[in-house]
């Protein structure tokens, strides 16, 4: 077979699929009407790929036979809507680009059949998924996205490339099936654990389903890019450089598949086989090579990685033990349980502490106490301390919280260990699996000092590690560490942006977002709530030529704003001259951007003169008539949209909570599940405002779900926004 078989495949399957495309959106119009209302859930983009390249907002099933019109064209390689057309490949590509856009009519028909999402599969994936992924895929913890099409050729196969997918940070989307078997099956069979959490997400047993991970994929430049649906030129650069997704197709192909293919290489994305089919070199939408075989599972993954020319971080830590950010997530069920640590099982904490250079000793791992092993059969739980003794000559007492709340992050990455909590409050499990391959608690110490060592090297010279297993011990060192917890937590209480000279910017998100960058000032988080002040500068003296930079703040243009002549220059800089002033304090006077990991948006209520909030895992409807999709749908991709704001759940407790706009006593609204998660430290900083009362005052889905509803019940609690001066 010759690549130009292959083509000649896709043009028929290209054929197939628009003729039943036709047929079954004609049978659907028959049935229901042209102004039946169709579409996705939760999402801005409508029908997401069609919005991006013709620029046409989908919503009944007339707009879709308008789509196939368009579709028609660019199956006769002729311009569609808003002028698309791609000249790669003798126009070849069109064919694929209409494959996928049938394919999205077909999958939204699906959805209006109720025969989508199929059960245990995700389906459609939410505007919100991709958000939330946001700061995994600029850091580095996600380095990549495999579109896994059809089962791999028998169980222990597809475990050996999950695993290996999993140990690159790389997420394994679950598509199709050969004969009934799945990946997912074979998965499930090896009692591997599936979700997002664990880097496994199956969409659909059918292969339509692999249409939602490209409509997911191209959200990404729109959400992120700052780019508006029609530019498809720009999105498709953006797929083809920006987005690291590529497809493993397994054990089947046929007309339809190839099809598919040719509109995923359209959009940038290469293809790995482990079937005989002809290679292809690089084309000119693809970075390296188009399609090439690889038949070994062993070797899969790195062609993968190879061919799609991804970055990953791997730590190599030697335990015995699988370890990288893909084990994060994973639990360790009682039923799987070996021994825990903390939570209700015992006394427990976790500390890390500076000492003089010579008082430590590097790579010092020392278990004081009995280990696991020395446990009964019946014994599930021991104390435990564990104490990082780091030195360093660059070292700050500032920077001991930021190293030691990577404790949680750094165990968890351990296959089969699971870490819940911090400080006194810290909960860790290790499972009956990685005790049999050998984990001991000497593993953690080892995990905890190469990590360090590996992140933190820049500020750390030595780390040495302590574990301490016997009650007395435990006990005997806890009131240390406490009082060292409230000292820090007083200390960052009173760091005020007054006292500071210096902010910090964070550019991390411009991998994704280049116009966007946030500016951290001690009483203001990175809106995606991952970044403190301190994490900023820490990460600064950490890198000095990475994400993090210095900004002198020097002359104040309007204190009360939060406007600096230096920010605003630096903004305007980095923004790449697109914003020349921002106010750290106002959500309508110059606000800050957003680039889309935001956790929560801010939106004012013109009606009442106030400002909702609003954190991404809320669904419902918010009083402004608009759920958080549609509301993220209006703020991004590094522009100003005064009255709307992206910002972090935290900076809702801080003095500066749009301090310019009246503050705290301007918010009306907030999801329940947002007011019961600042609780005690919401109330705490009413009543330091000297408004005991604000909380209650606060209404919630419960209280108000219109603005007719939030009014009554403003009145009704006479909230203090009502005596207050007009917001716009
Ligand atoms: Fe992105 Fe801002 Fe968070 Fe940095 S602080 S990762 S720029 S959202
Ligand atoms: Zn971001």
């Amino acid at each position: 077979m010759s690549a130009d078989v292959l083509v000649q495949l896709g043009i028929k399957g290209e054929e197939a699929i628009l003729k039943l495309t036709k047929e079954a959106l004609d049978k659907a119009i028959k049935e229901k009407g042209v102004s039946q209302a169709v579409g996705f859930p939760e999402t801005n983009y409508y029908l997401p790929l069609i919005n991006a390249f013709f620029k046409m907002e989908v919503k009944t099933l007339g707009d879709c036979a308008n789509v196939i019109k368009e579709v028609e064209k660019l199956h006769n390689n002729q311009a569609a809507a808003n002028g698309f057309k791609l000249d790669f490949l003798g126009g070849v590509l069109n064919k694929g680009i209409a494959t996928l856009i049938c394919e999205e009519i077909l999958a939204c028909l699906q959805y209006f059949n109720k025969a989508h999402p199929q059960k245990e599969y995700a389906g459609f994936l939410s505007d919100t998924l991709l958000r939330s992924l946001g700061i995994q895929l600029v850091d580095g913890r996600i380095s990549g996205i495999a579109v896994i099409l059809g089962p791999a050729k028998n169980e222990d196969a597809a475990v050996q490339l999950v695993r290996d997918f999993q140990s690159k940070s790389i997420v394994s989307i679950l598509v199709g099936n050969a004969g009934g078997n799945t990946f997912k099956k074979q998965l499930e069979k090896k009692n591997i654990e599936l979700g997002l959490e664990n880097y496994i997400v199956p969409l659909g047993e059918d292969y339509l389903s692999a249409i939602y991970a490209v409509n997911w994929a191209v959200r990404a430049p729109l959400m992120y890019g700052g780019l508006k649906s029609g530019q498809w030129q720009e999105i498709l650069k953006y797929t083809q450089n920006k987005v690291p997704a590529f497809v493993v197709l397994l054990s089947n192909v046929d007309e339809v598949i190839v099809a598919t293919g040719l509109g995923v290489l359209a959009m940038g994305f290469p293809i790995i086989t482990d079937l005989d089919v002809p290679q292809l070199g690089k084309i000119d939408t693809t970075l390296y090579e188009a399609l090439v075989t690889e038949k070994d599972y062993q070797k899969i993954a790195a062609k993968c990685i190879e061919t799609r020319g991804l970055k990953v971080k791997v730590a190599n830590i030697s335990v015995p033990v699988p370890y990288a950010a893909a084990f994060e997530g994973e639990r360790v069920r009682r039923e799987q349980l070996q021994v825990e640590f903390g939570g209700k099982a015992s006394t427990a904490f976790e500390y890390l502490t500076t000492k003089p250079m010579q008082q430590v000793e590097d790579g010092k791992v020392e278990v004081v106490g009995p280990d696991i092993d020395q446990l009964k059969e019946e014994e599930k739980s021991l104390p435990l301390a564990i104490i990082v003794e780091v030195a360093g000559r660059k070292m700050q007492n500032d920077f001991e919280p930021i190293l030691e709340r990577q404790i949680h992050r750094f165990v968890n990455y351990a296959m089969g260990l699971m870490h819940v909590g911090q400080r006194d409050m810290n909960w860790i499990r290790i499972s009956r699996d990685a005790y049999h391959k050998g984990f001991r608690l000497k593993h953690i110490g080892i995990i905890l000092q190469a990590m360090l060592h590996q992140e933190y090297s820049a500020i750390i010279d030595k780390v040495q590690v302590k574990l301490y297993t016997k009650q007395a011990d435990v006990e005997k060192l806890l009131p240390q560490a406490k009082k060292a917890y409230d000292e820090r937590d007083e200390r960052i209480s009173g760091m005020v942006d007054e006292n500071v000279d210096t902010f910090y910017s964070c550019e991390l998100c411009q991998s994704f977002a280049p116009n966007h960058l946030c500016v951290i000032t001690p009483e203001r988080q990175g809106l995606c709530g991952a970044y403190s002040w301190l994490d900023a500068r820490a990460s600064h003296e950490i890198s000095p030529t990475g994400a993090n930079k210095p900004i002198l703040k020097g002359k104040a243009l309007d204190e009360a704003l939060g406007q600096w002549k230096n920010v605003n220059d630096y903004v305007y800089e980095r923004s790449n001259k697109t914003i020349d002033k921002m106010s750290m304090y106002s959500l309508v006077n110059s606000p800050s951007t957003s680039c889309g990991c935001f956790e929560c948006i801010l939106a004012v209520i013109p009606e009442v003169n106030g400002v909702m909030i609003v954190n991404r895992d809320f669904s419902g409807m918010t009083p402004c008539g608009m759920t958080f999709t549609t509301l993220a749908g209006s703020v991004g991709g590094g522009v100003q949209t005064p009255g709307f704001l992206g910002v972090s759940r935290l900076y809702v407790l801080s003095k500066k909570f749009i301090s310019a706009d009246g503050g705290l006593r301007r918010l009306v609204w907030m999801p329940k599940e947002l007011k019961e998660y600042l609780g005690e430290r919401l109330k705490k900083r009413c009543i330091e405002m000297g408004e005991s009362d604000l909380f209650d005052k606060i209404a919630d889905e419960t209280k108000a779900q219109t603005t007719e509803e939030l009014i009554a019940f403003l009145e009704k609690v006479k909230h203090p926004v009502l005596s207050m001066s007009a917001l716009i």
